[in-house]
C-alpha cells in the first residue's frame, strides 16, 4: 500500500459498492488480530490492512521531525505529510525504513497520544477507506474500524482475550523486552485507547465478539469464514 497524504474530507461521496466485502476486526493488542486479519484475507482471497502499522508510522514521523508530541497542529500537519507505505510486512515512511522502528519501545509509548488527536484520525479514517475503495474490499483490523471508519462492514469482529494472555503474546514477540514490562505498556495503552474522547476503543453493538484466550487462531478464522459463507 502506498499512501500519499490526501487532504480530502470524509465525504458521503466515498459509500461503498454493496458488492464490496469489508471485514473490520477491533480490539485490543495481543488479542490476535493481526493473526486473525491476516489469515483471514487469505482465506478470502482480499488484501488486509493493518491500521496501527499506520497509527505507528504517524508517530515516527513526528519522532523522525523532532515535533513535541501535545503540538497537535503540528502532529496533523504530519499525519497529512506524511507518505507511508505498507507492503507486506515492510513499513516505508517518507521513503526511510520504519519496519523495526515502529514497533520499538518509543514508538509505541507515545503511539496512543497521537491516536488521539482528532484530526489525525481524521486523516487516516481517508486513507484506510480509500484504500478499501481502491481494492474492491479488504480485511481491516485497529481500534475503530467497525465504529467509526467502516461502520457498513459486512462483518465486523471484536476480539479480547485476558490480559496475562495478551501481555505473554506481546513478550514472546518482542525478546528484548520482559513480561512487567510489555504488561504495563499494554494497561497504559488500554487506558489511553479505551478512554480518549474520539473514536475510543469498543465493541460495535452489531460486532461479533470472540475471546481468543482458549481458542486457536484457527478455530477463530474458521467461525468467521462460516459466518460469511
Ligand atoms: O494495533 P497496534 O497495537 O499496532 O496499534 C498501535 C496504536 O495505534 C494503538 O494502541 C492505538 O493507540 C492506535 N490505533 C488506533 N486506531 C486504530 C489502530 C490503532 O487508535 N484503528
Amino acid at each position: 500500500m502506498s499512501q500519499e497524504p490526501q487532504h480530502q474530507a470524509f465525504c458521503a461521496g466515498d459509500h461503498l459498492a454493496s458488492e464490496v466485502l469489508v471485514v473490520a476486526i477491533d480490539g485490543p493488542a495481543g488479542s490476535g488480530k493481526s493473526t486473525v486479519a491476516k489469515r483471514l484475507a487469505q482465506r478470502l482471497g482480499l488484501e488486509y490492512l493493518d491500521t496501527g502499522a499506520m497509527y505507528r508510522s504517524v508517530a515516527f514521523a513526528v519522532m523522525a521531525r523532532v515535533i513535541d508530541l501535545v503540538d497537535a497542529e503540528a502532529v496533523v500537519e504530519v499525519a497529512k505529510n506524511s507518505v507511508i507505505d505498507i507492503q507486506d510486512s515492510t513499513v516505508t515512511v517518507d521513503g526511510v525504513d520504519a519496519t523495526t522502528q515502529i514497533r520499538g519501545p518509543e514508538v509505541t509509548r507515545s503511539v496512543s497520544t497521537v491516536a488521539a488527536i482528532p484530526g489525525v484520525r481524521d486523516v487516516l479514517r481517508v486513507r484506510q477507506r480509500a484504500w478499501v475503495i481502491e481494492r474492491g474490499g479488504g480485511v481491516l483490523e485497529g481500534r475503530d474500524i467497525g465504529t467509526a471508519v467502516f461502520p457498513e462492514a459486512q462483518l465486523k469482529v471484536y476480539l479480547s482475550a485476558s490480559s496475562q494472555v495478551r501481555a505473554a503474546r506481546r513478550a514472546g514477540e518482542v525478546s528484548a523486552l520482559d513480561y512487567e514490562t510489555v504488561a504495563a505498556d499494554l494497561a497504559a495503552r488500554d487506558a489511553a485507547d479505551t478512554t480518549r474522547q474520539h473514536d475510543p476503543l469498543t465493541q460495535a453493538p452489531d460486532a461479533l465478539h470472540l475471546d481468543t484466550t482458549d481458542i486457536s487462531i484457527e478455530e477463530v478464522v474458521e467461525t468467521l469464514v462460516a459466518r460469511l459463507s
